[in-house]
């Protein structure tokens, strides 16, 4: 995607189809879901039609402005403990590094990775495995961490341990190359921070703008496009669910019918489009 003299990219890690609706928005019924099964399971499908799971790309969104070379969110990783998750423990795909390289980008040329929050699935390639020890991906680049995120996730680590804390996160803050900001942080004029809590405390999303031209990197304050007409099923990860849910009602309200592209974290692919004001609700154009 071009955004005035910024350059857009998905690089996809996986396409995962492991959730159960019920189970991934638990205050749903089947009933629920009846209306909205036949536009998920057409293009871009966002119901797997086998197993009715959920799809969601697990990527990170390649940034590449007139300065800098930016990563946002890294994904799940290879190599590491997730017990409670089965389909992304001690992952081995040989995906995220090699399409990073097919679009010209080497680990060592990326300036600044940024993570939307600090969960599993946004902060695996932080670090990878080398002789043993977790190491920086990205050995040139600065880690942007929200500092109430990466507060908030030592917390919780002391009465849960967080086993991304301990492989993608501590490793890279011991290396020096972690930046904690605050959450109205601004890269630059071009990207910048807007807060979205509710998924977790401190989530962000990123704010894009060149020569004009504007994007939003939603994060996970949306999962899925059927959360645009139902913005208020609530995502079974979602650390303050009301909260969660205010924050997407503003998100949507804020950029339906407006020209801002929104490049949705876990939607189905391409996950770039617009989102449009439809009855009471809305509804994710995609971008063709
Ligand atoms: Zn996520």
């Amino acid at each position: 995607m071009i955004l005035g003299q910024i350059v857009i990219e998905r690089i996809v890690e996986s396409i995962c189809a492991e959730f159960d609706p019920l189970s991934f928005f638990p205050g749903t019924t089947p009933d629920d879901w009846v209306r909205h099964r036949g536009w998920m399971l057409q293009q871009p499908q966002a119901l797997e039609p086998v197993s009715g799971n959920l799809v969601l790309s697990i990527q990170a969104f390649l940034v590449r402005t007139r300065r800098h070379t930016i990563l946002i969110d890294t994904c799940v990783g290879n190599h590491k403990p997730r017990p409670l998750r089965p389909f992304w423990n001690l992952q081995r795909l040989n995906t995220f590094l090699p399409r990073l390289a097919a679009a010209g980008v080497s680990p060592e040329s990326v300036d600044y990775v940024m993570c939307t929050h600090l969960h599993g699935d946004h902060v695996g390639w932080n670090t990878q495995l080398r002789d043993g020890r977790w190491v920086p991906t990205f050995a040139n680049a600065r880690y942007i961490f929200g500092r109430q995120e990466w507060e908030s996730l030592q917390a919780l680590h002391r009465t849960v341990p967080q086993p991304h804390l301990v492989d993608s996160v501590l490793p890279v803050i011991e290396a020096g190359q972690a930046q904690l900001v605050s959450n109205d942080f601004a890269l630059d004029d071009e990207v910048w921070l807007e807060l979205t809590p509710g998924h977790t405390p401190g989530h962000v999303s990123i704010h894009l703008a060149s020569q004009g031209a504007e994007a939003v990197i939603t994060g996970d304050c949306i999962h899925s496009p059927v959360q645009c007409l139902e913005p208020a099923w609530i995502m079974r990860a979602d650390a303050d669910p009301e909260l969660a849910k205010t924050t997407r009602l503003n998100f949507l309200e804020r950029y339906s019918d407006s020209k801002v592209l929104v490049c949705a974290s876990h939607f189905p692919q391409p996950s770039f489009g617009r989102v449009v004001r439809r009855d009471q609700a809305f509804a994710f154009n995609f971008s063709v």
